[in-house]
């Protein structure tokens, strides 16, 4: 009996980590965003004025990714996807959340992370990308470059209103030549 609840219960454990993860590049989906949105502002509540209460939030959007799939097809656009996921990842520190907001846009929680310093991380992965050949084909080479907008998580606010501000830094690194990240 013991043995079968232990069973059921890493069942009902592996099919909730399900739930919250992207099945394509294996990060967070928009649920599991929410879930550590939810654990980094009862942190940051806690924290009060402390250097810990920052809590940096960036929205990343691919670069003519309807370009690179029309080009390449949609697999190679998946391939791209997981890609840029592994490349972000790796330069995120192991407290910071990388998710899959909706098809080619990502959201990235950075605690304790004050705005320059976020929008500094981003900027040095944008400069990763911009060196690294994705693939090439008899057109020539192919880039997978982002833009991206970071907001300073205001106390007692949704993780929306961050976004909403995020996303109109977001909108002026697409129209001030993408590949560039801008903050609020
Ligand atoms: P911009 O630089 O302004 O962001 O241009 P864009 O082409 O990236 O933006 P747009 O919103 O026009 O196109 C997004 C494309 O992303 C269109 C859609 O087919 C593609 N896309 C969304 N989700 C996926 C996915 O899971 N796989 C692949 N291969 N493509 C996807
Ligand atoms: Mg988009
Ligand atoms: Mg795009």
């Amino acid at each position: 009996m013991q043995a079968r609840v232990a069973e059921l219960e890493d069942e009902i454990r592996r099919l909730s980590d399900e739930v919250s993860t992207d099945p394509l590049t294996q990060i967070a989906n928009r649920r599991g965003l929410q879930q550590a949105f939810e654990t980094e502002q009862a942190k940051n509540q806690r924290a009060a004025q402390g250097e810990g209460a920052t809590l940096a939030v960036a929205l990343i959007d691919i670069d003519n990714f309807k370009k690179l799939n029309d080009r390449l097809g949609h697999a190679s656009g998946d391939a791209a996807l997981q890609f840029l996921t592994h490349r972000v990842a790796q330069a995120l520190r192991p407290g910071d959340t990388l998710a899959r907001y909706g098809g080619e846009e990502f959201v990235v929680l950075l605690p304790g992370t004050p705005l320059d310093e976020a929008q500094r991380v981003l900027t040095r992965v944008q400069r990763t990308l911009s060196a690294e050949l994705f693939m090439s084909d008899e057109q020539g080479q192919v880039f997978v470059t982002f833009s991206a907008g970071v907001s300073l998580y205001r106390p007692g606010e949704r993780l929306e209103q961050s976004l909403e501000r995020a996303d109109e830094a977001l909108y002026e690194a697409k129209h001030s030549g993408k590949n560039r990240t801008c903050a609020a």
